[in-house]
């Protein structure tokens, strides 16, 4: 371990690091990924304070972007001191990420994620215990990373004018722009690691049809013959198919088939043709294959290195957990890669166990090819030595705000040419390598963005704004100027807007309880307040999978020319009944939330009776994605561990490890006798915490108003209208979207809906709708007046002419009696 430790780059750069760390408070460490910054600075730090008679006191805490490295990388560093593993009696090194945590009072050197010490922060503003804080990947620019140097900085700017303690700041990077670190930290030094790579050829999409030897059939060049477009013209957008068995290049319907005579085409097509082409052409034809995830094309790919090229591990860039799934399904499957090679297909993304993780650092036996299929994590985060091929499909997740949802998702796009660069370097770690590009040379060259944009400058700062507060850091826009580059005023001014309406904030920027307790959840607001109520008022389980659904997407899927029966299956769905008399009136016909609920209750008992098969077979029927019901078993655990995690709810204590019985957990959370489960049958409530989280979006029925007033003093049951409602949503006229189940009804119970998400094609329509009753926004709304385009206040209005004014009083009584039980909590 040594010797090893001895040769990484970083080695000779630590009588450097350690002088400038005396003579200055703050030091930025760059160099190339693998140099050993991440593993070795805090050893040297460590190293230094023991020789020095400091090991008694020092506390080191190294802040990773991702859970998934920390914890590697601390036992990564517990293994090269021959140390127990972290957080064991005699271990000077931890980790600590959310839910998991490995340290001791012993601990001297954690690795923790960058989340963690901001919540350190709540408990000590000054972080008065800490000697050394050392910030990795702070090239990622991500929003809790930026947010974090605005917090040192302020911190180092307040010790340097008191003279007190010196807290010690390192910030290492993997880029060559550390000037910009440097000068933020008032010029502070920079050490950089010389570099230690390999050339790695690179192809590009069109040079691996040509690098594989796709050739074109003389069936496919018949079929050039049928083409007829013109000159240079590409028709249709699936001109390039390949068939898998002849690892043939089909080409059809392309181009002008004058310039095409088979002796052009065979053998290598693909790019010679480009030459024929304008320049336009030529970039329609680069991009035909790039927008899916060619998985044969991959696989292929695999096969052909494994067969041909010489010893060395494959690295597979995919965008996500499902995508990598579903590789290493097919990989599995495949002869080639079957019985003990399969072992060495190795998954890496962060809900993966750290004892698997382990397995992508090991060598494989004999001739058995090792290939690490993995998120962006691998990009910079783990190294892995032995990669000499990689395989990037360019595309990773990316948090973005989405408008329509007014919520932030994952979601996938190309990678920037940064990125790009950086995962085929992964190939040159031990000798020559190679990187298959799956886009084109113009994809790389024109289309891709230089470096990838900070994150502050393209999320919402809704949840930022609250740590903000939640940290009395003062006002938000003056605390947030201070970035390294700060968002735009609109950014932060419609963030604190949204957070006064959804009542986390009132009078002069101060956090009510409730922006209290939503400061804690690190999910977006809205979702936040929703999973907040459905715990205190015992309907969690229904709403972790409305919340999850929410954030995710509506499992439906509507193959073309089925909506009927799609429609169908949904009813079915609604009367079929899962346990007694929920489910059966009015009420939950007419909301998609709750279908989606039920839909999820089902499936969930199926998977849990009769296992995967039939779960998979009920989805078929229903027109339900599995995929997207998996996701949500996923997120409905997450949710449950993150109030779990702000003490909302008890997890049973085997639980509380991550990773563990993912399934029995999601059973636990839909226990009905657990004290969060209550009033699951209770529709009524679910939906009254429905319009919690989506207030203030509320569409009100026109024609509604005097005539379900009017029938309501009847005590007939539901508001009927014979004519078409028309719904505002306070501004103007909205639809209900034809997906929705309320799309075809004629009468409403009440004659409001709630929704989250509007699109706007010819008309403004609402995707999914609950009808929920009045009372419920007059209860949870974030305020009573919701008026239509004419101005009438129409929950008052509907309250003077349903209930005596004693009743108008008791429910204002009610909403002060809510928000105090939050302020108890
Ligand atoms: P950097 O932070 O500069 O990217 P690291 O400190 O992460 O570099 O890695 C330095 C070296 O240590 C790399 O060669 C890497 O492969 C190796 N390494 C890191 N973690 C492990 C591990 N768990 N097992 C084996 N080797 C590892
Ligand atoms: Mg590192």
């Amino acid at each position: 371990m040594l010797n090893l430790r001895a040769t990484l780059p970083i080695a000779a750069r630590k009588g450097d690091i350690l002088q400038l760390m005396k003579e200055h408070d703050v030091l930025v460490v760059c160099g190339e990924t693998g140099s050993g910054k991440t593993t070795q600075v805090p050893q040297f730090i460590l190293d230094d304070m023991i020789e020095s008679g400091h090991g008694g006191y020092c506390n080191i805490i190294c802040t990773q972007p991702r859970r998934i490295a920390a914890i590697s990388v601390a036992e990564r560093v517990a293994d090269e001191r021959c140390e127990p593993s972290p957080g064991s009696d005699g271990s000077l090194i931890g980790y600590q990420v959310r839910l998991d945590s490995a340290r001791n009072e012993k601990t001297r050197l954690l690795f923790c994620t960058t989340g963690i010490v901001l919540r350190k922060l709540m408990g000590d503003k000054n972080l008065s215990g800490i000697t050394h804080i050392i910030v990795d990947e702070v090239h990622e620019r991500s929003l809790l990373g930026d947010f974090l140097l605005i917090v040192l900085k302020n911190l180092i700017e307040k010790q340097s004018s008191k003279g007190s303690r010196k807290l010690k700041i390192i910030l290492m990077s993997a880029t060559v722009d550390s000037n910009l670190f440097s000068r933020y930290f008032s010029n502070c030094p920079v050490v950089s690691a010389e570099g230690r790579t390999h050339p790695v050829t690179t192809y590009f999409l069109e040079d691996i049809y040509d690098k594989i030897d796709y050739r074109l059939t003389s069936d496919s060049a018949a079929s050039l013959t049928h083409g007829t477009s013109a000159r240079g013209q590409i028709l249709q957008r699936d001109v390039v198919t390949k068939s898998r068995g002849k690892k043939n290049l089909f080409l059809s319907g392309w181009g002008d088939e004058s310039l095409l005579s088979e002796r052009e085409i065979n053998p290598y097509f693909v790019p010679s043709c480009y030459q024929l082409y304008s320049e336009q052409t030529q970039q329609n034809m680069k991009r035909l294959n790039e927008d899916v995830i060619d998985y044969e094309l991959i696989e292929d790919l695999i096969c052909f290195v494994d067969e041909t090229c010489s010893e060395g591990a494959i690295l597979v860039f995919l965008p996500g957990m499902s995508e990598i799934n579903c590789l290493h399904d097919k990989l599995v499957a495949c002869s080639q890669f079957g019985g003990p090679s399969s072992e060495w297909i190795i998954p890496l993304h962060s809900t993966v166990v750290p004892s698997e993780q382990k397995r992508v650092f090991l060598r494989p036996p004999g001739n058995i090819r090792k290939v690490v299929i993995a998120t962006n994590i691998a990009e910079t985060s783990i190294t892995i030595d032995d990669v000499v091929y990689v395989i990037d499909c360019g595309k990773h997740k990316e948090n973005r705000y989405n408008p329509q949802k007014k919520l932030s998702s994952m979601v996938e796009d190309w990678i920037s040419r940064a990125n790009a660069m950086q995962r085929r370097g992964r190939a040159g770690r031990v000798k020559p390598g190679n990187c298959f590009c799956l886009y084109t040379r113009h994809r790389f060259e024109k289309l891709m963005r230089p470096y990838q944009v900070p994150e502050m400058l393209r999320m919402p700062l809704v949840e930022l704004c609250l740590q903000i507060k939640l940290l009395s850091f003062g006002y938000i826009k003056p605390f947030l100027l201070e970035a390294l580059e700060p968002p735009k005023v609109e950014a932060m001014d419609s963030a604190i807007s949204l957070l006064y309406e959804v009542g986390a904030l009132e009078g002069d920027e101060e956090l009510t309880p409730l922006g209290h307790h939503l400061a804690k959840l690190p999910v977006d607001v809205l979702i936040g307040k929703m999973l907040l109520y459905g715990a205190i008022f015992g309907c969690l389980s229904p709403i972790l999978s409305i919340a999850a659904f929410l954030s995710y997407k509506s499992p439906f899927v509507y193959p073309k020319d089925e909506k009927q029966n799609v429609e169908r299956a949904k009813l079915t769905l609604l009367n079929d009944k899962v346990d007694g008399p929920c489910n059966t009136n009015d009420i939950d016909r007419q909301s998609d939330h709750l279908l989606m609920m039920t839909a999820y209750k089902k499936w969930q008992r199926i998977l849990t009776e009769k296992g995967t098969k039939a779960a998979q077979k009920f989805c078929n029927s229903v027109f339900l994605s599995s995929s997207v019901m998996f996701m949500i078993r996923e997120m409905r655990m997450q949710f449950g561990t993150l109030l779990a995690d702000i003490g909302l709810i008890t997890l049973p204590k085997d639980y509380q490890k991550h990773g563990k019985k993912i399934g029995s957990l999601d059973n636990w959370l839909s226990d009905a006798s657990q004290p969060f489960n209550i009033y699951v049958h209770h529709s009524s409530v679910i939906k009254a915490i429905l319009c919690a989280g989506l207030y203030p979006n509320v569409a009100a029925g026109e024609q509604g108003i005097a005539a379900a007033a009017l029938s309501s003093l009847k005590q007939s049951s539901s508001y009927a209208n014979s004519h078409r409602t028309v719904w505002f949503d306070g501004r103007r006229e909205v639809h209900i979207h034809p997906s929705s189940i309320n799309s075809n009804s004629k009468g409403f119970q009440y004659p409001f809906l709630v929704f989250l998400e509007k699109v706007e094609t010819n008309k403004v329509f609402l995707r999914d709708t609950s009808v929920i009753s009045p009372y419920s926004i007059l209860l949870f709304g974030g305020s009573i007046n919701v008026q239509h385009q004419t101005g009438q206040v129409i929950i008052d209005g509907w309250l003077k002419l349903t209930a005596p004014a004693q009743v108008a009083v008791l429910f204002k009584e009610l909403r002060l009696a809510l928000h105090s039980i939050l302020k108890e909590l």
